[in-house]
């Protein structure tokens, strides 16, 4: 999977409703229709943290005075699990005291509004925090992207290919990784200079994205290195997928240095369905048969599997 363009707020948020009185379910989603949410709900404590586990709402409106549950409790399970811990939640509730909305911010509440509300006040602090909740998925889809290609970057990298590592293994399912180098990038700056080389930095980029499909994970690794993930890939068809990157990069041409090409060398390692390995050991066969690429001549595909060590000629055609 390539990344997209920030993430976009939906069309139409949907917000859960926690309260133990139907009646206010039903004047916020009357009196807020306008609004363009879509509300669910639920009376119990419990139903609500299954619904939000399950429904993963984009806000959640938590009462405190649930019947057998405090609401309190409810909200401490949210922030527990790691699938609803980020889904901010607006405390609605009769109890005024400065004591609990010190305890509900402490536990992670967004916010906190005491009842009985004014309708156009719960209005904009639903407003608020649906648009703080976009600004911070974008800053968190912002630190796992690399500034000058666009592409993942290494740290994204890390946290997914120990996922991909792990489901692969789960599932019996093959998995390659390729690491690509340019050859002889150094000299591109040397020659051209800098700004030209984050051009064709920004180039190979492209190129890499255009022949990769879209459920692979292309991510920028450091420098002039870039690292491709295939899921559901053994090595043999990861190869022919990096020949025809490494061909791509070889005949392309370059606006700010025509009489300059540029090669790119590639290790590829990973696992078959009988053939699992760990994540630090694929990455480790890719980077040497990466160099063995290097040293047998740059311009070239070496892979193996994740245990077989690169023999010479290794080149997939
Ligand atoms: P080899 O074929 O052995 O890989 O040689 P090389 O010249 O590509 O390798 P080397 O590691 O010597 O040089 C990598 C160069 O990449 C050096 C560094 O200045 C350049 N580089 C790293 N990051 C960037 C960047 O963001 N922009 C530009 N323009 N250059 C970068
Ligand atoms: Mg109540
Ligand atoms: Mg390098
Ligand atoms: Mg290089």
């Amino acid at each position: 999977m390539t990344h997209d363009a920030a993430p976009q707020p939906e069309a139409r948020p949907r917000v859960l409703i926690i309260d133990d009185l139907i009646d206010v379910h039903r004047l916020i989603s009357v009196r807020l229709r306008a609004e363009g949410l879509d509300f669910f709900g639920t009376t119990s404590g419990e139903e609500g943290l299954a619904l939000a586990a399950s429904q993963l709402p984009a806000l959640i409106l938590l009462d405190l005075e649930l019947g057998s549950v405090h609401g309190l409790g409810v909200l401490k399970e949210l922030k527990a699990s790691a699938a609803t811990q980020d889904i901010p939640v607006i405390i609605i509730s009769g109890n005024q005291h400065a004591h609990e909305k010190v305890k509900a911010f402490d536990l992670g509440a967004v916010d906190y509004v005491t009842k009985p509300f004014e309708m156009t006040e719960l209005r904009v602090r639903i407003r608020q925090a649906l648009k703080m909740r976009h600004l911070v998925q974008m800053l968190a889809q912002r630190a796992q992207v690399d500034g000058l290609t666009g592409l993942w970057n290494r740290a994204f990298f890390n946290k997914r290919w120990a996922e991909e590592v792990e489901r692969a293994a789960r599932h019996r399912h093959s998995l390659a990784v390729a690491m690509l180098d340019i050859d002889h990038f150094k000299s591109i700056n040397d020659t051209f200079g800098h700004s030209a080389g984050d051009a064709a930095l920004q180039g190979v980029a492209k190129i890499i994205q255009r022949c990769c499909r879209n459920h692979d994970l292309v991510c920028r690794y450091g420098g002039e290195e870039f690292v491709i993930v295939m899921p559901e890939t053994c090595p043999a068809d990861a190869a022919v997928m990096g020949e025809r990157i490494r061909h791509a990069i070889e005949l392309e041409e370059w606006p700010r240095h025509p009489q300059r090409r540029l090669t790119a060398s590639i290790g590829i390692s990973g696992t078959t369905a009988s053939n699992t390995g760990t994540a630090d050991a694929i990455v480790e066969q890719a980077d040497r048969n990466l160099y063995k690429a290097k040293h047998s001549g740059r311009n070239r595909v070496v892979w193996t599997d994740w245990l077989t060590p690169p023999a010479t000629g290794n080149i997939a055609a």
